[in-house]
């Protein structure tokens, strides 16, 4: 018999970038087990995560199996190929499996009923599901006749009686050693070409159960392991063909690494790759909700290439209680973030908003904790309806009130087999304890917190810290100043909550009617619109409105100042035009021959020495030294970008300068700062 030949794809969107750089390795786990149950010889698989790449082959070499994930980042486009595959092979026989799928069986054959290219929905955990279906298929199981019974972990629906057929669940695999590595078996070996990031699971499931998450339900809670020795041997394969691309991550499916002893030994084995082949220089994992002393640990012997997020979600009670979230008491939190800053890690904490029982004022107080509590970064999100967490169900949206709108997931479109295919999420903005307009400033108010948790303005925060102003007032009293000052400034602000709205639709099928027009689909391709506003917004005001804002925002540290101590104002001069002249990108992006420039700059006050000092018991006055810097540029370093960068987008410079940023990062274009003498 000839081995049967099965397409799978987690696929990916590229229009503007790429929406994941993570080797595709879920789809490599199923081939992986199903090779291992059915026979090397019975099966022919191939793996895709670029849909260009698959649909050319499903055209020419036919598969007769298509498997695809669905996340909400590529459930459009994997319906799409889906369609597009039916039509070029009818009887070809389409599974889908993933996240994306909801969990009430109304909605489940809903769903179905909705997508008929589907023919079979795999609902819990792949592996073992899909092998069982491959083998029936196999073994001459045609669709009809498999969807007229129900098979194991999968939903369908009745070919004749048209209602939605539901195998029983499949019980989890627990010890995950039964999936063969696809790292050592060579199935992931296309992927090391230094464009992707190598992903490993180390555990599977999370013993949490937030309502707004799929990985919150309890079919999830327990956790399987795979062994240490099979992790030592797939992260050793794995070093030696990546590390000559030192720049690359490591990226591990865990949803709480570093909160169980497992992981310590997982630690240890990465830190022996660090020492040997100089790899990995950056970690992607989410880290644990507790055990935070493990996981600082953790990051001091992974030579601190780890980002500790310590999330909260939210800090009502009420909303925590209903959405069954638990967060790290207060005073453990602020010990956790004084440990971050002390060993050099940034802090990071998401705000989800609104969920259920969120007020304004709550929300507000929850942006005021974290920030009190020492984090340096806030990630502010609207809510997202996953399908199939507490948050979708019909209980939660009536008891809540929960309105929702829908928008394009930024930057996830694109057009594929000459069809326009949009990603659409569908967010909540208002519930019976926040209006749809409280939601609306909710957003600004978050954006202005998170604009100053980005690095270019970190000499903002330090100041506010040192001289001890209360930073809840301070942004409460910047974000009052921008909304009154009438300025370019305010028009930011404003633009931001219009655009916040003008993103929101009322049904899927709005933007699709909207977006497939070509004018509009341009505005999509430049950006215009379709990005993640707070990312977008912020870019733009880095890129164009740098000085007046950090004026804006010396203005709002006088206020709370006494303006008679002449000497604290010349001191915020003093650094005033100390970060203007050194973080102003956009001389850069306007003009490339500034990279040429130099210049001197005199200070009544050491600037860069007192931003630069780690003594905690040296203050602002202990620097209140004359001072002369020379002022450049990293020249060579940054002429090999903006070739690079000339080659890949062209050489106008400034139409390009977001895509650097986000890229780079804003202080890789910063200028350089030498003391040359000091004043006696
Ligand atoms: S801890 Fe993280 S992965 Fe686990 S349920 Fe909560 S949000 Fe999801």
């Amino acid at each position: 018999m000839n081995p049967i030949k099965i397409a799978l794809g987690d696929l990916r969107h590229e229009t503007v970038g790429r929406h994941s750089s993570l080797m595709p390795v879920g789809i490599g786990y199923i081939a992986s087990y199903a090779l291992s149950k059915i026979g090397q010889d019975a099966l022919e698989i191939r793996l895709y995560n670029n849909p260009d790449k698959l649909t050319k082959d499903i055209n020419n070499w036919k598969p007769k199996i298509i498997g695809l994930s669905n996340y909400c980042w590529n459930t459009e486009l994997s319906s799409l190929v889906f369609e597009y595959t039916k039509r070029i092979i009818p009887d070809v026989i389409s599974i889908a499996g993933g996240p994306e799928f909801p969990r009430e069986h109304g909605k489940c054959r809903a769903y179905l009923a909705k997508r008929s290219m589907i023919d079979f929905y795999v609902y819990g955990e792949g592996e073992s599901a899909f092998a069982n279906l491959v083998t029936k298929i196999r073994e001459g199981g045609s669709i009809h006749d498999l969807k007229l019974f129900p098979q194991e972990g999968i939903m369908s629906i009745h070919p004749e009686k048209d209602v939605l057929v539901v195998g029983e669940p499949l019980p989890r695999i627990m010890d995950l050693d039964k999936i063969p590595s696809p790292f050592l078996n060579g199935i992931m070996d296309s992927w090391f070409n230094g464009f992707y990031s190598p992903t490993i699971e180390t555990i599977r499931g999370c013993p949490f159960s937030c309502g707004f998450c799929r990985a919150g339900l309890p079919t999830y809670n327990r956790l399987a392991m795979f062994s240490m020795n099979r992790l030592k041997d797939e992260l050793a394969y794995i070093a030696k063909k990546i590390h000559k691309y030192p720049a690359v991550p490591l990226a591990l499916y865990d949803s709480n690494f570093g909160m169980f002893e497992h992981d310590e030994e997982v630690a240890d084995c990465i830190r022996r790759l660090q020492d040997e082949y100089k790899w990995p220089n950056s970690i992607i994992v989410s880290t644990g909700k507790k055990n935070y002393k493990r996981i600082l640990n953790i990051a001091s012997r992974l030579r601190n290439v780890l980002q500790v997020a310590v999330s909260v979600q939210s800090l009502n009670p009420k909303t925590l209680d209903i959405i069954k979230r638990e967060n790290i008491p207060m005073d453990q939190y602020k010990v956790i973030q004084k440990k971050l800053k002390e060993r050099g890690l940034l802090s990071t904490a998401e705000l989800i908003m609104p969920l259920p029982e969120e007020t304004k004022r709550s929300y507000f107080k929850g942006i005021k904790s974290v920030i009190e509590a020492g984090v340096k970064r806030i990630t502010p999100y609207t809510t997202m309806m996953l399908k199939g967490t507490y948050l979708d169900s019909n209980e939660c949206r009536t008891k809540y009130n929960m309105k929702t709108k829908y928008r394009i997931l930024p930057l996830q479109f694109g057009e594929y087999i000459g069809e326009k295919c949009f990603e659409i999420e569908e967010v909540c903005v208002a519930t019976n304890t926040m209006s749809y307009g409280e939601y609306l400033e909710c957003r600004e108010f978050a954006f202005v917190s998170s604009l100053f948790s980005c690095l270019q303005f970190d000499v903002i925060l330090k100041l506010v810290e040192e001289m001890e102003i209360d930073i809840h007032e301070y942004f409460l009293y910047f974000w009052e100043l921008i909304k009154t000052c009438n300025s370019r400034r305010e028009d930011y602000c404003n633009n931001f909550v219009k655009e916040t709205e003008e993103e929101l639709w009322d049904s899927p099928e709005e933007i699709y009617v909207h977006f497939e027009k070509k004018d509009n689909y341009n505005m999509l391709l430049k950006r215009e619109v379709g990005d993640n506003l707070i990312k977008k917004y912020t870019t733009k005001v880095i890129l164009e409105s740098f000085i007046p804002f950090v004026e804006l925002a010396f203005v709002a540290i006088r206020k709370h100042t006494d303006q008679r101590n002449t000497t604290i104002i010349g001191i915020l001069n003093a650094i005033m035009r100390w970060m203007i002249s050194l973080r102003n990108v956009n001389a850069l992006f306007s003009n490339k021959a500034d990279i040429y420039q130099e210049e001197i700059l005199h200070l009544s006050f050491d600037a860069n020495g007192w931003y630069l000092n780690e003594d905690l018991n040296k203050q602002l006055a202990d620097f209140d030294i004359p001072c002369s810097y020379r002022i450049f540029y990293a020249k060579n370093e940054l002429k090999d970008i903006l070739q690079v960068s000339d080659k890949l987008h062209g050489d106008k410079i400034k139409l390009h300068a977001g895509k650097l940023l986000n890229q780079w990062g804003a202080n890789k274009f910063w200028r350089n700062c030498e003391k040359f003498c000091i004043h006696s």
